[in-house]
């Protein structure tokens, strides 16, 4: 009793700059255990969806309920704290600790600075840090330094070092830009693994990998839901085809 029957419920979510509606009445619901991509050319409002949910923007109008609490009033920060994670396009590693210390900078320790001060590394930390680091394929690489990390390597280290404040729901803008294919095809499988109680939404235009992780297709156009459902349906829906894929 009491569960929200989605995880994420977006309803008639706008922004507007000026006048100008980037996201315009867009509604869109992410269940439990769902890897949901949102797909669209340029400037069809998916970044600043993203933006939206995690707080950077501040919506015209509209709901975002996260398990049933409205986020729109929220802090990004306090957003965070609910268990939203995202991920942006540019890593934000250190690139002078190794893999294993920017995991643990990453683990969160209260918001207190009493927390912070007193924060050991304990057996507990040291668990989850290699417990990661297997998911995201670097448990050989522990005591490297990031900054020898492949560029595929350094995206992966990002997503752990989100993973250990196991949000859930995480959100990843163009996760596999700039990967080779054996780097796409692994980053498929850790999507495939991390969604056991948890959900993911991904902002993706490499359609051989949206056919490989996404359960649901959300497609924006001009600040609108286009189309929505599974990418078999998405991929042959003529309004879909029209204005996206079939250039
Ligand atoms: P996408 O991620 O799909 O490429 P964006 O969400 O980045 O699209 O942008 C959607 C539209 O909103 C674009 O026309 C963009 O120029 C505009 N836009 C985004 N953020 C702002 C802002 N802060 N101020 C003014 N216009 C913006």
């Amino acid at each position: 009793a009491g569960q929200p029957d989605f995880l994420l419920a977006v309803e008639a979510l706008t922004v507007s700059f000026d006048g100008f509606k980037a996201v315009n009445d867009v509604s869109f619901y992410v269940d439990p255990d769902e890897i949901r991509v949102i797909i669209g050319p340029n400037g069809a409002g998916k970044t600043t969806v993203l933006d939206l949910i995690c707080g950077r923007t501040r919506a015209t109008s509209g709901s975002i309920k996260y398990k049933g609490s409205e986020l729109t009033k929220l802090s990004e920060s306090a957003i965070v704290q609910a268990g939203v994670g995202r991920k942006f396009q540019t890593p934000s590693i250190y690139d002078d600790l190794s893999v294993f210390e920017n995991l643990e900078i990453s683990y969160p320790r209260g918001r207190s600075v009493w927390g912070a001060l007193t924060f050991k590394r304990d057996a507990a930390v040291r668990d989850r840090i290699h417990e990661v680091a297997e998911m995201i394929f670097l448990k050989d690489h522990l005591s490297k330094r990031a900054e020898f990390l492949s560029h595929g390597q350094k995206q992966w280290l990002e997503i752990g070092m989100l993973l250990i404040q196991d949000p859930e729901l995480l959100m990843l803008d163009e996760p596999v830009a700039g990967m080779s294919v054996a780097e796409r095809k692994k980053t498929a499988e850790l999507l495939h693994q991390i969604i056991k109680g948890r959900s993911v939404l991904v902002i993706e235009h490499d359609m051989k990998f949206v056919e490989d992780i996404a359960h649901r297709v959300t497609v924006l156009h001009q600040g609108k839901v286009l189309s929505e459902g599974s990418m078999e349906r998405v991929k042959n829906d003529p309004k879909v085809v029209d204005v996206y894929l079939g250039h």
